[in-house]
């Protein structure tokens, strides 16, 4: 039996309310443990597509799914439970909240509700931390760390419930070549490690031979991304 790809978008065109069409894609599809990077110009849709991925965003027509799931289908709950459970997310501007501490801001996703393993959590925020060599930073809050710190901490959250999708947006954006290199090690480690597909937007060409392939936006509407 051929195995359901992770990702699979079909004929879908997205606009923002009272504006133009901002994407359109024919065909594209992301297997499972393929490691992708999306590039495109500012402004091609590469957020757009990325929260379409997530259900974020409905599109106006055709098909996303994502883990099996048709998300126009799936109740704002449904969305919202798979993205917290099912998919890690990672953003340019890392959205950790300044009143918890790093160990719980990883582990968010049961203060949102909805996770029935918090053990498993846990542990899976520990294991994430120590890979990312932030373990001995858990107590702090985000101020008390330094940037490249700060985003690992994003990292581990979007790592803590083992996820079979990473969906990053420009995750390295904000860091300085070392921090930039450390991230992507550990954010390809993990995916390798748990058989994760993950799709990246970036702007750093020189990350992109490390990906099993590139989607480039620019092209997408063609179905040459397919
Ligand atoms: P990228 O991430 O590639 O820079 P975006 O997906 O953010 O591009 O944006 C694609 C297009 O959609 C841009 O023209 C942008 O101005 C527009 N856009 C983005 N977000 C919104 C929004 N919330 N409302 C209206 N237009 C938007
Ligand atoms: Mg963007």
């Amino acid at each position: 039996m051929a195995t359901e790809p992770v990702v699979r978008l079909s004929a879908v065109s997205f606009a923002y309310p009272g504006g133009a069409l901002c994407l359109r894609v024919e065909g594209m599809e992301i297997a499972p443990g393929e490691l992708v990077a999306c590039i495109g110009p500012s402004g091609s849709g590469k957020t757009t597509l990325v929260s379409l991925i997530a259900g974020v965003l409905i599109p106006n027509a055709g098909s996303v799914r994502t883990l099996g799931r048709e998300v126009s289908a799936l109740t704002d709950a449904g969305q919202r439970k798979l993205r917290r459970e099912e998919i890690g997310m990672v953003f340019q501007e890392f959205e950790l909240l300044e009143y918890l501490t790093a160990m719980e801001n990883i582990t968010l996703a049961w203060r949102l509700g909805g996770v029935t393993n918090r053990e498993a959590l846990r542990r899976g925020a520990i294991q994430a931390a120590q890979a990312a060599g932030i373990g001995h930073l858990l107590a702090r809050k985000p101020r008390q760390l330094s940037q490249g710190e700060r985003q690992r901490v994003a990292l581990c959250r979007a790592l803590a419930t083992n996820p079979k999708l990473i969906l990053c947006d420009e995750p390295t954006g904000n860091l300085d070549p070392m921090a930039t290199s450390a991230v992507l090690d550990l954010l390809l480690a993990q995916a390798r490690a748990t058989g994760a597909a993950m799709l990246m937007v970036t702007h750093n060409h020189a990350l992109l031979p490390r990906f099993d392939r590139v989607i480039d936006l620019a092209a997408l509407g063609d179905g040459a991304g397919a």
